[in-house]
């Protein structure tokens, strides 16, 4: 027991030691490809975003009760800010962030710290805005996830602390440069979260057709890194993949898995404690 305490220390330690490089990127163009190893996907329930379940055909009939057809409405569209913004070339709209979604559970004991994030989405996209925010919303407030390091997450339109940002292949390799993300990977770099939409609609061949439980990973993965987490390694054959394993392109014998591990999450937390500081403003 003391000697595995140990070792998570020590992992924790030496990933502190690799932290906060200014670009972080998933992976470079040339790497190999994953091999086909077939691990059934973790079970993603629990990431389920409400608006995604949806009413079978037959539970759509005429004799459905009235409070499953209410339930099945689509949530309301979010709304986007008039005046788009720019960054290098590309134009973006800002999403407003809605009243009520699905969790708004920030703690507020002074362990925790809340990470006000800026959702946007390029031009021509905005028709992924609503479940963009929404997923997001879900996944960085999860319980399990890097909440349970100490940290809440407040979606605000400006004064942010980080973007995240679901654009089109060429605008996150122009964004992430001199990262090559080769127009089908996604970056973190300079507080910002590059969501390639690529990856966003068709997910990844290591997740199969699981392309919900792959958003959850691709969230917390690029947020993990702007908190300063550094990619790890998969512990084991058939174990639950870390969040900081680059996941679109292998596993390395893990199964696939959208939340960070309570190992990863120890780790940010002896990270964050270590730098109270760093989101301080100027
Ligand atoms: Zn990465």
């Amino acid at each position: 027991m003391i000697r595995m305490v140990l070792a998570l220390l020590f992992a924790g330690s030496l990933a502190a030691c690799q932290v906060a490089p200014r670009v972080t990127p998933e992976s470079s163009s040339n790497a190999p490809e994953p091999e086909h190893v077939h691990v059934p996907p973790t079970p993603v329930a629990a990431l389920a975003v409400d608006s995604e379940v949806r009413p079978t055909p037959a539970e759509e009939g005429v004799d459905a009760p009235e409070a499953e057809l209410v339930t099945a409405e689509p949530p309301p569209k979010v709304a986007l800010l008039e005046e788009p913004i720019r960054i290098k070339r590309a134009s973006f709209r800002v999403v407003d962030p809605p009243e009520v979604i699905v969790s708004r559970q920030h703690a507020d004991d002074e362990t925790t710290h809340v990470v006000h994030y800026r959702v946007i989405v390029e031009e021509g996209l905005e028709g992924e805005a609503t479940e963009l925010t929404r997923t997001i919303d879900v996944v960085l407030n999860h319980s399990d996830g890097w909440r349970k390091a100490g940290y809440a997450f407040k979606q605000v339109e400006d004064d942010e602390d980080i973007t995240i940002l679901l654009a089109n292949p060429k605008t996150v390799d122009s964004l992430c440069l001199p990262m090559q993300t080769g127009g089908v990977l996604s970056c973190a770099a300079r507080r910002r979260a590059h969501l390639n939409y690529r990856r966003w609609t068709q997910g990844a061949k290591t997740w199969g057709s699981e392309v919900k439980g792959y958003r959850s990973y691709l969230i917390n993965h690029e947020v993990g890194h702007l908190l300063g987490m550094p990619h790890m390694k998969c512990p084991g054959t058939g174990a639950p993949a870390p969040v900081m394993l680059p996941q679109t392109k292998y596993l390395d014998g893990c199964a696939p898995n959208g939340l960070p591990t309570t190992s990863e999450r120890g780790i940010l937390k002896r990270w964050k404690s270590r730098r109270a500081d760093r989101w301080k403003k100027p």
